[in-house]
């Protein structure tokens, strides 16, 4: 190997959805990228339900930083035409709730839909597939990529790093990004990982199966659980004391080429120790048989690969960034797959790491300080998503705790979608991507609106509220008057929206084209003093640009994607799960 090609910029450890995406914007702006990934592709990989906020994240990526293939990451139309037909669609989050040995109850579910085209849906990333496109793309802007090329230590000097690898040699870079997820190097070798600081204490069980039925062949009919989106067409989460399983079908959509779901179950580590004698698979089992219609579902399942038992989920890292090196979120942090939040941090993340390290390159000046916006919002929403997972957990005592907690959240997402989307809609007006800087700018930072003092406040007392609960200060019927009285104070909720009303259990209603209007206009000219200018102050325009966008994409891709689309911007509800076979007798 020649000596300029074991000479680079940047140098990043980790070659899955966030090194490659991180490579690939860094590429497309001049930096000499060098990408070192320790296995091959395709691989398993986990982080499989994006939220809107990932989404969201992912347009704003593609286009502030010029690498329109990201951005087919973004919806799952553009998903199965560009990237694989092996994705499953997520037009919803629903929840499910569930006691031992009994049915489970029509009037005990919520549900909160995903985005319709063309801003949506949601999808289901099998991850092998779209970390390998990733990483072809990386590779197409110029990255210097090798596979099967593990970095076994990374050592530092006054004006860069060498990164020692088993096989393959050494190289140099001026400045180190580990995206190595959970097993990351640099933790390992800079001695950053410490006892999470976190009130989340879970662990999970996890496999790839198939013949897992369409929840809404065992649910009650729609008539009594009145849900407006098809369960089986989102990210489904059993819950019952002290856990929830995960349900995230890939074969859940008429042209989808799999047969596979993903499914887990995460319990908590205190009412659930992990058995030293019980294989995982025996443990999985154990739980779905408690629940009568959890059981139902996986009556013919089968695993096709091997179940993966964690000990404690959550991980930390004491810092971020450091002299010349940086982790991406999965190699510093994770709290749990509740509200999917992995993707969204990372996405957060690459959107404020590109831009300092394209000008770091330029000016050949890494100080650590021009990188310390990655350490405080990386950290914060980790905290931020520790309060939301372990106040979940605390609410899964009891439905209606469940019913008023998980509302606070529907609200926190909706600003943080809307912030990114208006930086979105600054760029449709002006077609500069300096107005993507205002997400670094108040009150717009991080995610899940925390840097809005209005959003913070209520999801902090609302958290509170929890908690007082748990340590036994306040009752179940306190706690959740307490929440609806937060919610209505803070004037944040939409008023076309039923967050205030405890029967809506899918308060949000749907995000099709008209009521996206409704919430738009409601932002626009009724919303409190605290809201209207700050977020919903366009949209209207961008959104039909990309409602007719999407229509002609659908009709290069043909036939029926046509009327799904057309129908999917107006309608949430859809019989295509009926049309799926059932499973093998
Ligand atoms: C049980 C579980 C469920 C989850 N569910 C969700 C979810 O539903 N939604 C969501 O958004 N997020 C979820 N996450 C989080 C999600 O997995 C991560 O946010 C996401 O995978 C991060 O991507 P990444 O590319 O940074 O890291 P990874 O996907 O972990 O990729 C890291 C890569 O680095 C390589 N690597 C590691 N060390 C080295 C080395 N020394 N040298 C070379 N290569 C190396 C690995 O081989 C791997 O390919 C979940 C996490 C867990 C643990």
């Amino acid at each position: 190997m020649q000596e300029d090609q074991r000479v680079f910029d940047v140098a990043i450890v980790g070659g899955g959805i966030g090194g490659t995406m991180l490579g690939a914007v860094l590429a497309r702006h001049g930096v000499r990228v060098l990408l070192l990934e320790g296995s091959g592709h395709p691989r398993f990989a986990i982080g499989e339900s994006t939220v809107p906020e990932t989404t969201f994240g992912l347009r704003v990526l593609a286009r502030r930083y010029d690498v329109p293939e990201i951005e087919h990451l973004a919806t799952h139309g553009a998903l199965r035409r560009h990237v694989s037909s092996n994705c499953g669609v997520k037009r919803n989050f629903s929840f499910v709730y569930h006691r031992e040995g009994e049915p489970t109850r029509p009037d005990e579910c919520t549900q909160y839909p995903t985005w319709g085209p063309p801003l949506g849906p949601d999808s289901h990333y099998f991850r092998q597939d779209v970390d390998a496109h990733m990483f072809h793309v990386a590779v197409s802007y110029g990255v210097t990529a090798h596979t099967h090329t593990l970095v076994d230590d990374v050592k530092f000097e006054e004006d860069g790093a060498t990164l020692v690898t088993r096989d393959r040699g050494s190289f140099r870079a001026s400045y180190v990004v580990d995206a190595g997820g959970m097993r990351a190097v640099l933790p390992e070798r800079l001695g950053l990982r410490q006892e999470p600081p976190y009130r989340t204490r879970s662990r999970t069980i996890f496999t790839h199966m198939v013949d897992v039925r369409p929840f809404d062949r065992v649910a009650p009919p729609r008539a009594e659980h009145g849900m407006p989106s098809p369960f089986s067409q989102g990210t489904l989460h059993h819950m019952f004391k002290g856990g929830w399983f995960w349900v995230i079908p890939f074969d859940n959509h008429s042209t989808s080429t799999s047969e596979l779901c993903s499914v887990g179950v995460n319990l908590d580590l205190d009412q659930y120790p992990r058995p030293d004698d019980v294989p995982a698979e025996e443990e999985f089992w154990r739980h779905v048989r408690r629940f009568p219609s959890v059981a139902r579902q996986f009556e013919r399942a089968r695993s096709v690969r091997p179940y993966v038992s964690t000990d404690r989920t959550q991980f930390a890292s004491q810092k971020v960034v450091g002299d010349r090196w940086c982790l991406l979120p999965h190699a510093s942090d994770f709290i749990d797959p509740l509200f999917s939040s992995g993707l969204a941090v990372t996405v957060m993340a690459l959107n404020a790491l590109g831009h300092r390290l394209i000008e770091a390159v330029r000016r050949n000046d890494f100080d650590t300080a021009r990188f310390a916006y990655l350490d405080h919002w990386t950290k914060r929403m980790f905290r931020f998503y520790d309060d939301l997972v372990s106040c979940s957990y605390v609410s899964f005592d009891d439905f209606e705790l469940w019913n008023a907690w998980n509302r606070v959240w529907t609200i926190t997402t909706l600003y943080g979608t809307n912030a990114q989307n208006q930086a979105a809609v600054a760029f449709d007006r002006t077609g500069d991507p300096a107005g993507f800087d205002a997400l670094e700018l108040p009150p717009y930072r991080g995610l899940q609106g925390v840097d809005n003092p209005w959003v913070e406040r209520l999801f902090d007392q609302a958290r509170d509220a929890v908690l007082a609960y748990r340590a036994g200060e306040s009752t179940k019927e306190r706690t959740v008057a307490r929440i609806y009285e937060l919610l209505r104070e803070s004037e944040l909720c939409p008023s076309v929206w039923g967050t205030l009303d405890p029967q809506d259990r899918c308060p949000a209603g749907v995000f099709t084209l008209w009521p996206l209007m409704r919430i738009l206009l409601w932002g626009k000219f009724r919303s409190p003093r605290h809201v209207r200018g700050s977020y919903f102050t366009g949209g209207g325009r961008m959104v039909g640009k990309e409602a007719v966008q999407a229509y002609t994409g659908a009709v290069r891709a043909g036939g029926s994607q046509v009327h799904q689309t057309v129908r999917d911007m107006w309608v949430n509800w859809n019989g295509d799960w009926t049309r799926r076979a059932e499973p093998r007798k």
